[in-house]
């Protein structure tokens, strides 16, 4: 795949997917240190995002990621919609106008989507969060793009690796931000569902970036 708007729109439907895929597996992650809704929360956005682009692709890979931060505003409540949204609409604005994305703006895009994550969620590393997801996945897609004919699919493959790990590790922590800190303690023994859903995107985006 080039990255092109096109590429970025294809790779978007394949995360929709895999959310959908999913979907239950997120709900029962959610109903055991939460609200139940992480699932169908997410999978309401991003088949809102598939329908928008089936009507129109925009033409910029800024303006699909655009596109689907303003649909996931807009249509997924809860914490993981704002601040997935934020993630889409942080990228979109670090990409810019460019016609097609390389190695080297897939991880400054990543970089600004999980700054913006933790901007409006203000969430650390160890909090039991998404951001344990996004945060090891940036370093890994920072570094994959450092490599010398690095491409696309290498760089968020490197990302997928560690958000997968970075998602497993949640299981021992104990939440400190969104819904699962009520529990305190209690939160401990469980993967949290929102490091699990940012795990399967970015395993989507690999997988269609190939
Ligand atoms: P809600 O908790 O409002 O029902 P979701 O179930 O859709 O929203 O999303 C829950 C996920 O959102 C959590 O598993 C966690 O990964 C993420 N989350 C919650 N609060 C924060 C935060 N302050 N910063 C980063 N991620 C957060
Ligand atoms: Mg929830
Ligand atoms: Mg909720």
């Amino acid at each position: 795949m080039s990255c092109t708007a096109n590429g970025v729109a294809d790779a978007l439907r394949a995360a929709a997917s895999a959310i959908a895929e999913h979907r239950v597996e997120l709900i029962e992650l959610d109903r055991a240190i939460g609200d139940a809704d992480h699932g169908e929360n997410l999978n309401r956005g991003f088949a809102a995002i598939v329908s928008a682009l089936d009507s129109a692709v925009p033409d910029t890979p800024g303006a699909v990621l655009k596109l689907a931060a303003t649909t996931l505003i807009s249509k997924v409540g809860g914490a993981a919609g704002p601040l997935y949204g934020t993630a889409f609409l942080r990228a979109a604005t670090k990409v810019g106008a460019v016609s097609e994305l390389d190695a080297a703006a897939v991880a400054e895009a990543l970089r600004a989507a999980v700054e913006g994550v933790q901007a409006r969620g203000k969430a650390v590393e160890g909090d039991k969060t998404m951001v344990d997801a996004l945060l090891p996945a940036t370093a890994a897609a920072e570094e994959a793009a450092r490599v010398e004919g690095a491409d696309v699919a290498a760089v968020l493959t490197a990302a997928a690796d560690a958000a997968a790990k970075g998602a497993e590790s949640t299981v021992d922590l104990v939440a400190r931000k969104g819904r699962a800190s009520y529990l305190g303690e209690r939160s401990a023994g469980h993967l949290d569902p929102g490091a699990r859903s940012s795990a399967l995107l970015l395993r989507a985006l690999a997988e269609a970036a190939r």
